[in-house]
């Protein structure tokens, strides 16, 4: 009985013609929950069953509401999880969202300031997309959007790359302890990968392809600045590839 796991639990009686303690002692360490010396009276028999069922059914419903307890803390677990994803991740793109960007960016600047390390910062903007949705509808865009986020997934591989969307059709990948040069050939690859989709667009000429503008800064942050310099510093990059005619990577 003890050694099958169905009835491991299950109270037994040892009803014995022998009051020896050696035979006693052994019953109980064989696992025995009670020991009676010859047949007692009914009255004793059926209290004694009544109480170790008892005890048994109790034992049953305390593992069993163990067991609901773990589950449901698990599945609490598992929700605030998803939550944790959902608020952070912003629905068209599953990138990381506006929120999530500034509270990492933040945090990043701050340990590069404490490491005096580089943080690179890559500003992305989709070239001529009012005219895209204009031409091809908003679901179009959508799709765009999305195959822009994946393009943008794929250009980096650290763990602690960060790509999010900014806003609209503008996105942001932050590239913690990389150079110049290094974040450079993020950039460019991430802006030949775009060309590479080869999503169709009306502009600048008819038979062009869609394509994204992209600004670059790196800075080793100085004790007491805020990140919005690097914001602004890939912002002017930005600014100065679209002048420049687009489809390119300026560095701030
Ligand atoms: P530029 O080359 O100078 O960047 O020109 P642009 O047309 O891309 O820039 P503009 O800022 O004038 O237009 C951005 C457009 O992006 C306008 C807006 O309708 C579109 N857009 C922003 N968010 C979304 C979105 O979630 N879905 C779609 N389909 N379009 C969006
Ligand atoms: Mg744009
Ligand atoms: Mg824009």
């Amino acid at each position: 009985y003890r050694n099958n796991p169905a009835t491991q639990d299950i109270p037994i009686i040892v009803l014995s013609t022998k009051e020896d303690p050696l035979v006693k002692s052994a019953a109980f360490a064989a696992g025995a929950n009670d020991y009676l010396v010859k047949l007692p009276d009914t009255i004793e028999l059926v209290a004694r069953i009544r109480y170790h069922s008892r005890s048994y059914m109790t034992l049953l419903q305390r593992d069993e509401a163990y067991r609901a307890l773990r589950v449901s803390q698990q599945q609490l677990l598992d929700t605030n999880l998803m939550l944790q994803r959902l608020m952070n991740s912003d629905g068209l793109t599953a990138l990381s969202n506006r929120r999530h960007f500034d509270e990492y960016l933040e945090l990043e600047w701050r340990r590069a300031m404490r490491e005096q390390q580089q943080l690179s910062l890559l500003m992305i903007d989709v070239d001529y997309f009012k005219a895209f949705n204009d031409t091809f509808g908003h679901l179009a865009g959508d799709e765009a959007l999305r195959q822009v986020a994946d393009a943008i997934r794929r250009s980096c591989s650290r763990p602690s790359d960060l790509p999010a969307r900014y806003g609209g059709e503008e996105f942001a990948l932050v590239l913690p302890n990389t150079s110049p040069g290094g974040a450079r050939l993020v950039a460019e690859k991430l802006r030949q990968t775009v060309l590479a989709l080869d999503i169709a667009h009306t502009r600048p000429q008819p038979d062009a392809r869609l394509t994204v503008s992209i600004g670059l800064a790196t800075q080793t942050p100085e004790i007491g600045s805020h990140c919005r310099q690097l914001i602004s510093a890939a912002d002017k990059g930005l600014y100065q590839a679209k002048a420049e005619g687009r489809n390119r990577v300026v560095v701030a």
